[in-house]
């Protein structure tokens, strides 16, 4: 699939800047995340997204720099070495089934389809979600399943996921349901609120993020993989 065309060819330059930058964060979070390359398919299928076209038009000029931006509603789309990590670490491929929590502009979720992936992905905010389901039709990602609500409780009628992406930061505990409906042999990565932490008790709490794994018997692991920074993951609501 290839949704980047002539028209946004002047963005051609900024794409493959923002791949190479990408490529180098990658290699110098690998103390951190235990490898320093992102598998290929990944930094291709980011490639193919046109990122321009999930920010605001005033934003355009933006779009290609590897930093995190403004998505309206007070919600930012992740900085784009961010997006590709998390692609990576769930495993998403051809044939893949993924969740997705947090849909926000749909950036993500079109990362995940260029993969090859299948996608459910689940906004809480109304206007987010009206959004990305008008954004995602028009660019005719047809595998790309969305649903307005509560992500926390999963999707269990889709269930269950070969990986498992949330992209807000949860803030004691990674949401039960969502470990219960990974496949066995699944990845799951989500970012939690590091509590009682000395950076949350000066008032700039932290985050980590965790790759939670389901082997082949269904025993479940986890490994912290790199601090980060997301939006809070609304619980309970
Ligand atoms: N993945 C998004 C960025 C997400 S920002 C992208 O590519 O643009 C985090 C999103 O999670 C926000 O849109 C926020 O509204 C949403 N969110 C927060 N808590 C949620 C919940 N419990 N269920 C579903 N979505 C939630």
């Amino acid at each position: 699939m290839q949704h980047t065309t002539e028209t946004d060819d002047h963005f051609a330059g900024a794409r493959a800047g923002m791949l190479k930058e990408i490529a180098q964060e990658a290699a110098e979070a690998a103390g951190w995340t235990g490898r320093s390359k992102l598998r290929a398919e990944v930094l291709e299928a980011v490639g193919r997204v046109p990122r321009e076209r999930f920010i605001a038009a005033g934003e355009a000029a933006e779009a290609y720099r590897n930093r995190p931006l403004p998505i309206g509603c007070a919600q930012t789309i992740s900085q784009p070495f961010i997006v590709a990590l998390m692609s990576d670490l769930c495993g998403a491929g051809p044939g893949k089934r993924i969740l997705e929590i947090g849909t926000g502009c749909g950036y993500q979720a079109a990362v995940l389809a260029e993969l090859g992936a299948e996608v459910w992905s689940i906004e809480s905010l109304p206007e987010l979600y009206e959004g990305a389901r008008t954004r995602l039709r028009n660019l005719k990602y047809r595998q790309i399943h969305l649903r307005l609500g509560d992500g926390t409780r999963g999707w269990p009628e889709a269930a269950p996921f070969h990986g498992i992406i949330v992209t807000a930061a949860a803030a004691r505990r990674v949401p039960p349901a969502l470990i219960d409906q990974l496949a066995a042999g699944g990845a799951l990565v989500c970012p939690v609120a590091e509590g009682g932490s000395l950076g949350s008790l000066l008032g700039t709490p932290t985050q980590r993020l965790y790759l939670i794994q389901k082997d082949v018997h269904g025993v479940v692991s986890s490994r912290d993989v790199l601090p980060v920074a997301f939006v809070p993951l609304v619980e309970g609501s």
